[in-house]
């Protein structure tokens, strides 16, 4: 495994601005993740994401869910700025941090070392994640509506596939995403409760279709960045991870077993292998 002691080191870090094409919705493209996580975004980002705000929000949800399964080792696939890697690793699980965004896993590192953790770090991408990392877990964890950078049916498969792979025999994926299903049927409402707490950002979407949720993060000093994402149902994503293999998913509604189809912000997907 590459297990980096030091922040990584990338040309991506040297980017300031995002890149889209002449007609930005038509960067519908699961590659292009990496054209939207320029340094100057993840600086940002955690003023999107207030922490404490978000941990007060969450609770102990993820927490609580691994621990009734007895689980230790857990590979955050979907590092970002290093949220949940560096909670679990405080609250006492194994955890390897992994992104496809360099820029990603410098910010991550940096704000773990802040708080007096050293991250295992490791640039993966899922469509090739067990190329990089070795060895099972008994968790992984792609949080913060990241498994919709991917555009391609075949890349959500594929991604699928990998994670099922480095799961062991009996582990659990959680994965969550944005109720796209209310967005694209009734309109966005968000109450702004869960992921984006922070009070001098807004985060909405200023275009959506089938095929395209275009998420708008507008600061308080005037600096707006974007996110070309797919919005995929919940139900769709339910039946993939059944194909990928997994054998029992339930469905959380922010973090809650019961709730009403339209009113959470995110769906949070516990896939058992076993
Ligand atoms: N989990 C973090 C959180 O909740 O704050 C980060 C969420 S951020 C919306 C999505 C993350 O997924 C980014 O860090 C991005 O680099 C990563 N990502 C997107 N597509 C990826 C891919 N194909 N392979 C690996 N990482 C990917």
């Amino acid at each position: 495994m590459n297990e980096a002691l030091t922040a990584p080191r990338n040309a991506d870090l040297e980017l300031d601005e995002q890149r889209y094409g002449d007609d930005p919705l038509g960067d519908r493209d699961t590659d292009h993740y990496r054209n939207e996580y320029v340094m100057a975004f993840v600086n940002k980002w955690d003023e999107l994401i207030d922490w404490d705000g978000r941990a007060t929000s969450e609770g102990q949800f993820f927490i609580d869910i691994l621990r009734a399964r007895g689980k230790e080792s857990v590979l955050d696939v979907a590092t970002g700025t290093g949220f949940h890697s560096v909670r679990l690793g405080e609250a006492g699980f194994q955890v390897t941090s992994a992104d496809g965004s360099a820029a990603m896993l410098a910010k991550a590192f940096e704000n773990a070392s802040a708080r007096g953790r050293i991250l295992k770090t490791v640039q993966a991408d899922w469509r090739w994640l067990n190329r990089d990392i070795n060895g099972k877990f008994d968790a992984i964890i792609c949080l913060g509506n990241s498994f919709t950078h991917l555009y391609e049916e075949s890349d959500r498969r594929r991604a699928l596939a990998e994670f099922y792979a480095a799961l062991k025999h009996d582990g659990v994926l959680i994965l969550d995403q944005r109720n796209y299903d209310a967005m694209l049927d009734h309109g966005f409402t968000s109450k702004h409760k869960f992921y984006y707490c922070g009070d001098k950002v807004t985060a909405e979407p200023e275009y959506i279709d089938d095929g395209l949720c275009r998420m708008k993060y507008a600061f308080d000093d005037g600096l707006s960045y974007t996110l070309n994402l797919c919005p995929i149902r919940k139900n769709y994503v339910r039946r993939l991870l059944h194909e990928a293999g997994f054998q029992r998913v339930r469905t959380y509604g922010d973090f809650q077993e019961t709730y009403k189809e339209n009113e959470p912000d995110f769906f949070i997907h516990v896939a058992e292998k076993s």
